[in-house]
């Protein structure tokens, strides 16, 4: 007996019978006399279907509307499961984000959380109801909508878990747990029993979606176990948890690929104090991300600079720089959007040497070029033409014994 936190993703709630499927699992966990407060996705293809809604009233829609709507994909599915469970006769009720508390920033499209209240859920919990709450948004403090980005219901979950100190938060999705690939890219990827919070981190924000890198965030910071798992079999997934010895054994846990970067350079900069400031400040001002920077060695007092920046943000990013590149008197500025950004990670790195030489002859071995290179404590990226990613991961996956784990 316990408090359960259990949410189920978009492929989980798709349909009626899904949701019908959703219900059964919930249930079984109440009967067991636990507390469960379930939090849903949109049905998948749902937001998208939105955005693109959006974009045929206007190509550049208002943020805070378009929050307003996009907030609809949860609100429906979490109403469908509490009327199915009351349907059933369970004490059930819905919540929407702000009737949770869940209180975030001002960011539009990609608000934080500040805090969550949750005392109609305490209550509610208490009176042994169901919970159930619309996952993916929030409200700032002036109660307007808000949303927490893609992805963002992973986020809902583990943060309401963290504020109801549950014993567990449960990530229902469509496939088996985190592997040591994306099992939809790599058919030898491995189901990996327990990973840690910090090797989770990374590959959620290197491109392994199956959690919002925020969700782990969260999970680390409030020691919430999360375990993540099918909504369509009995499996044990797996458990995101604080690392043990054991896991400093492996050297690489996992291989990950991401598509949405982009990349550009500016050549023949003159090279002098303050330029890369000069380069980088209007973008960071913009409010854009830059991933990686590199600088080659000066000739003739000039240097060229290349960076990477979301792809989303590509266009923005290009318009900023032509204006600085004219400004600072470079030569020429280029972009290439056609990037991918493929990595490994592992705590063992830490306590390996050798291991960014065999990425690098692994890809080398498939003639696949690098372009970029950056290192953290337990992980290697490379930047490579993206056509290759899928390539780079299956060799990768392979050079570092993943495929007979
Ligand atoms: P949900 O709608 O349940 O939130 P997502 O589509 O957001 O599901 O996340 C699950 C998907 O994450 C999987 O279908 C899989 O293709 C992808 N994925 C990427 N990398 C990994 C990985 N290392 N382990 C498991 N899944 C991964
Ligand atoms: N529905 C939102 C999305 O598609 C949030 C989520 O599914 O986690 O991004
Ligand atoms: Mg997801």
């Amino acid at each position: 007996m316990g408090l359960i936190v259990m949410k189920f993703g978009g492929t989980s709630v798709a349909n009626p019978e899904r949701i019908r499927h959703v219900a059964r699992r919930v249930v079984r966990s109440y009967d067991q006399g636990n507390n469960v407060v379930v939090i849903l996705s949109a049905m998948a293809g749902v937001t998208d279907g939105l955005i693109q809604l959006a974009k045929q009233v206007t190509d550049l829609p208002d943020k805070r509307e378009l929050d307003v709507l996009l907030a609809t994909g949860e609100q429906t599915t979490a109403a469908l499961l509490a009327m199915l469970l009351k349907s059933m006769k369970y004490p059930s009720m819905s919540l929407l984000g702000y009737q949770a508390e869940v209180v975030t920033d001002k960011t539009f499209g990609n608000a934080r959380i500040l805090e969550i209240g949750a005392t109609r859920i305490r209550d509610l919990i208490r009176e042994r109801h169901i919970v159930v709450v619309a996952g993916f948004q929030g409200c700032d403090p002036d109660g307007n909508i808000t949303t927490l980005g893609r992805g963002g219901s992973d986020t809902s979950a583990v943060a309401i878990a963290a504020a109801l100190k549950a014993d567990v938060c449960e990530i229902y999705t469509d496939v088996e747990g985190v592997y040591t690939a994306d099992p939809n890219v790599c058919k030898k990827a491995k189901k990996l029993k327990k990973i840690s919070y910090d090797e989770m981190m990374e590959m959620a924000s290197l491109g392994a979606k199956v959690l919002q890198i925020r969700s782990v965030e969260f999970a680390k910071r409030y020691n919430v176990p999360v375990h993540v798992r099918s909504s369509f079999s009995e499996e044990e997934g797996t458990m995101v948890i604080n690392p043990d010895k054991d896991m400093e054994s492996i050297v690489v846990t996992g291989v990950t690929s991401s598509k949405n970067e982009a990349r550009i350079t500016i050549t023949k900069v003159p090279d002098k104090p303050g330029i890369a400031a000069k380069i980088l400040g209007p973008i960071g001002e913009a409010g854009i991300v830059v991933d990686m920077i590199i600088q080659n060695p000066e000739t003739d007092g000039k240097t060229d600079l290349t960076f990477t920046i979301p792809s989303g943000n590509y266009r923005e990013a290009m318009q900023i720089e032509k204006r600085v590149a004219g400004e600072i008197g470079a030569e020429d500025i280029f972009g290439d959007e056609n990037i991918a950004k493929v990595s490994i990670t592992g705590v063992g790195m830490r306590s390996h040497s050798g291991v960014a030489a065999k990425m690098f002859s692994a890809l080398a071995k498939e003639n696949i070029n690098i372009q970029m290179i950056t290192t953290s404590e337990i992980r290697v990226s490379c930047v490579i033409e993206e056509k290759y990613a899928e390539l780079a991961v299956r060799a990768l996956h392979k050079a570092f014994g993943l495929d007979h784990l």
